[in-house]
């Protein structure tokens, strides 16, 4: 018997920052007392300086998915043409929420491990001038792969239409220049790059989605985002928020803020890349090679093994958790996050981890191979530092 940590190697939920855990405790206050208004647009303004965005930024007591369907559902009215890139489970969401709220969604689908490109957009504007929104998702997290997000608001920008990211894994993972680039609306999870728990979303709504507001006509109710920002111009929300999950992201804020978010930034981008390096290192084949995301890295398992047998290991050797594939690529691919509070040491781990499992599976390692690598990238981009 040997003593097992709980290592959450996951794209959501992600290691917790202790500090915003212990500010968890604090929790007896009462949402409609000047305790909360004092800390509430406090966290507001911390979310909007580090989404690095002039236009509102808004919370909603749900996971990510409430703030997807608010950002469909107080910016359109039936029947909206909208623009939607598809290239995994979570482009597939998008779809589903169109289908819910009935607009119609003009689909553009990449194969799984493939992104959607900006010419293949552009097209689709030509085609579709009607069209009153474009749906993607900055990181598609099932997959590894990573959408030209510049490229989409850029296109945007000259239309009617509304550019809808869901920035839920984007956020701390990729430079994301909301006003420069035309991004009207930004969605983020707490349970990602956040570093706290789920339970939280958020939504930057520039002047442009402000304005379409007043005509949309989709019913909405919970997720009145108008009503949102109502109150959050007050320093309340507008139902009885999660007031733990607040205090923790107060926390998680004033931490984002001291290592600055380009650097939360670097640091998964640097995470990615070794990830990446210790994988092909290992003969192990990307699933997402050419536009990999910094968010998540999806791995293939070696030909003939089913990745949940790489899961399990990883699980009843190490009490470590990565992510399998979802729906087909289940079985095909195991994932592996670097988004929020992940550290080189962290890494160092899981590639020693990884030799470990495969070799207990019979496919030939040489220990340290994929750690060299690792440590080989650290060596050089940050021990100088
Ligand atoms: C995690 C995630 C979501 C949100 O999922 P919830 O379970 O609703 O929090 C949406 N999109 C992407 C890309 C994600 O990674």
């Amino acid at each position: 018997m040997h003593i097992k940590k709980q290592r959450l190697l996951t794209p959501g939920p992600t290691p917790l920052l202790p500090r915003a855990l212990h500010a968890m405790m604090a929790s007896d206050i009462h949402h409609r007392t000047q305790d909360f208004i004092r800390l509430y647009p406090t966290v507001l303004a911390d979310l909007k300086e580090v989404f690095g965005t002039q236009g509102d930024v808004l919370i909603t007591v749900s996971s990510g998915t409430g703030a997807l369907e608010a950002s469909v559902s107080n910016f359109f009215s039936e029947g909206d043409k909208v623009i939607i890139c598809s290239a995994g489970k979570f482009g597939e969401r998008w779809v589903d929420l169109a289908k819910a709220f009935r607009l119609n969604g003009v689909v553009l689908k990449a194969e799984y491990g493939d992104v959607v490109t900006p010419d293949r957009v552009k097209r689709a504007f030509a085609e579709n001038p009607d069209a009153k929104g474009l749906l993607f998702q900055a990181s598609e997290t099932s997959t590894g792969a990573a959408h030209d997000v510049q490229a989409f608001g850029e296109i945007c920008k000259g239309t009617d239409a509304l550019c809808i990211v869901d920035a839920i894994t984007g956020l701390g993972t990729m430079p994301l220049d909301i006003d420069g680039w035309g991004l009207d609306i930004i969605v983020g999870g707490s349970q990602k790059a956040f570093m706290i728990p789920p339970g939280l979303a958020f939504l930057s709504v520039s002047a442009k989605a402000w304005a379409r507001a007043e005509t949309a006509t989709l019913p909405r109710l919970y997720f009145d985002l108008k009503k949102e920002k109502k109150m959050a111009d007050k320093g309340e929300s507008a139902w009885t928020p999660n007031v733990s999950h607040i205090l923790a992201l107060a926390e998680a804020l004033k931490y984002i803020k001291e290592i600055g978010m380009d650097k939360l930034v670097e640091n998964a981008q640097l995470l990615a890349r070794a990830t990446r390096t210790a994988a092909t290192t290992l003969g192990l084949e990307l699933f997402a090679p050419n536009s990999p995301s910094s968010s998540v890295t999806a791995i293939k398992a070696p030909a003939g093994m089913d990745s949940g047998e790489i899961v399990k290991g990883f699980r009843n050797h190490f009490g470590s958790i990565i992510a399998n594939g979802q729906g087909t690529m289940k079985g095909q691919i195991f994932r592996i996050a670097h988004l929020g509070y992940f550290d080189f040491a962290d890494l160092f781990a899981m590639v020693a981890e990884l030799e470990l499992v495969l070799h207990s599976k019979g496919v030939p390692v040489e220990f340290g191979k994929g750690v060299a690598a690792v440590q080989k990238i650290y060596a050089e981009a940050a021990l100088k530092a």
